[in-house]
């Protein structure tokens, strides 16, 4: 860890003077809620599903603020992480070393290593790949003028100045995702509401302030040019997507902004039952399903068990992994956005391999927080230790996405107590819990009557990262934008789908200190 004082930095609490008049409240609420529903910010109910029925999506009524020089900071590190996950996806060594421990007992990942050990061994058809990445960071407001952050009692937080939760120091990346990364329409759709919230109340003069969101049109841009160096104008790009989609309007504008951006290319829609059912490989290996070639599949699902309900789509991976599709992402993409991978990057001198320069590297150990392997040695006897003292200062994370997977709290003691004497605790890790700043604002959610009150908010930032390249080239490596989750600050959790997390966006601001 660095030995550099950390430095603080307030932050304010809202962009505009809150509360707003109960009138003024009311009416902007349902205005607002009227207008995210019409333009597209919802979703499929969970709890009560109808084909046909959109649910609003939660969302900040007004945008949350964030510092200029950290949003640039953050928007400026993208390519290298992009560069970095590359790499490593690449690095069959160390994905193998990483994850040797983890595919003994989680025997999600090991089908997955399976399939990777598989396409290593024949060779891939496809040596080009692409990754949409997205780089999921929040601000750490725990920051002691120490060089040992897990030194620190809480207690002595807890005594820190009134506005110890309003100030940050640092960026902390809480993971980064190399499968489905979503929100690339919901990013960009969270500013236009607020921006007309904003318009509505008549703060024409702050709009300047919410950055410019290209994320949709970059995601698409990075399949258009995968679809482009396939080569083949009658092929098609196949969404690879959950048997029921409840985030389907962030999925569709992607496909809506294909076809916006190129006419020729026509976008299908394919589960893994289907191509399990459906699917073959020609005489190239090219990817044939329903009369069509794929050259691009963009996986929107394959992130988690639930996915594959037998073996059968289990070999409809494998045979879109043997296939001459770009694969958006291969098999060891996936592999390397796993939260072992990351733990294991984590490891002091791990980046120098992938990175060139000694600026890249630091920047990207600068926003690495504490990385723990449970492995059964020294080092893993020492987080399980760490943890079970201070359970409150950690999160333990098995490897799956998608949110609501993480044990927090005295819930670790618990979980570590039952599995500290078993193989299965390899297949964990711990990290150390990030305190984000609060903000304050209104969180609109459906179904909810009743004015919204002031709440503790804290945010979670996402940049979107493109990458096409194979072993040995990078082809193209870009930043494309951003999103921005927020939830009430006492949450653990803040996904947007399951409820608890909300749309919302930057509000740039001037640093105050
Ligand atoms: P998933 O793959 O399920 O999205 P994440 O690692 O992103 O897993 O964790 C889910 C959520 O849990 C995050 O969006 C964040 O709100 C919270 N979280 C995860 N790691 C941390 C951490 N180290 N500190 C604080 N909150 C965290
Ligand atoms: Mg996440």
């Amino acid at each position: 860890m660095s030995t550099t004082k950390l430095q603080k930095k307030r932050i304010a609490t809202s962009c505009i003077t809150l509360p707003l008049k109960k009138e003024v409240l009311e009416e902007i609420v349902d205005k607002a809620k009227d207008w995210a529903l019409m333009h597209g910010a919802a979703m499929r109910s969970r709890t009560k599903y109808e084909h046909d029925t959109l649910t609003l999506a939660p969302f900040i009524l007004l945008p949350s603020p964030l510092p200029k020089s950290e949003f640039e900071k953050a928007v400026a590190i993208q390519p290298t992480l992009n560069e970095l996950m590359h790499k490593v996806a690449h690095d069959y060594d160390f994905l193998k070393e990483s994850l040797k421990d983890t595919i003994e007992v989680d025997d999600f990942t090991k089908n997955l290593f399976d399939i990777y050990e598989i396409i290593h061994s024949e060779g891939a058809a496809q040596l080009l790949s692409l990754g949409l990445i997205r780089s999921d960071l929040m601000l750490e407001s725990v920051c002691p003028n120490v060089d040992d952050i897990s030194n620190l009692q809480l207690d002595d937080l807890e005594q820190s100045d009134d506005n110890h939760f309003r100030t940050y120091c640092c960026w902390k990346q809480v993971e980064i995702n190399t499968i489905a990364s979503g929100f690339g329409w919901l990013g960009p759709i969270s500013a236009a509401i607020q921006r007309f919230v904003l318009s509505e109340l008549g703060y024409y003069e702050k709009l300047k302030n919410l950055p410019d969101n290209n994320a949709l049109s970059g995601l698409c841009q990075g399949m258009i040019k995968a679809w482009e160096l396939y080569n083949t104008k009658s092929a098609v790009i196949m969404f690879l997507v959950e048997d029921v989609t409840y985030n389907i309007c962030d999925q569709r504008f992607h496909e809506f902004e294909i076809h916006r951006l190129n006419r020729d290319i026509k976008v299908i829609r394919r589960t893994l039952t289907q191509v399990a059912n459906n699917a073959k490989l020609g005489p190239n290996k090219q990817l044939l399903i329903d009369g069509c070639e794929v050259a691009v599949i963009y996986f929107r699902a394959g992130y988690e068990p639930g996915h594959y309900h037998s073996q059968k789509e289990w070999d409809a991976r494998l045979l879109m992994e043997r296939s001459l599709a770009i694969k958006c992402p291969s098999i060891h993409y996936h592999l390397a956005g796993t939260k072992k991978v990351q733990q294991a990057l984590a490891r002091p001198n791990t980046l120098d391999k992938y990175l060139k320069t000694p600026e890249a590297i630091a920047s990207v150990n600068e926003i690495f927080t504490g990385l723990y392997s449970l492995d059964f040695d020294e080092y893993g006897e020492r987080a399980i230790k760490m943890a079970m003292e201070n359970p409150e200062r950690y999160v333990l994370k098995p490897q799956r996405e998608g949110g609501g997977n993480n044990v927090y709290g005295n819930d670790i003691r618990d979980v570590l107590l039952k599995m500290k004497d078993t193989p299965e605790r390899t297949a964990w890790i711990l990290m150390d819990k990030i305190n984000p700043p609060f903000t304050q604002g209104y969180m609109i959610r459906p179904n909810n009557p009743g004015l919204p009150e002031i709440v503790d908010l804290v945010s979670e930032l996402g940049i979107f990262g493109a990458i096409i390249g194979n072993a040995d080239t990078i082809l193209y490596n870009k930043q494309l934008g951003h999103m921005l989750r927020t939830k009430l600050s006492t949450s653990n959790e803040g996904g947007v789908a399951v409820g608890i997390g909300a749309l919302d966006s930057p509000y740039l601001i001037d640093d105050m200190d």
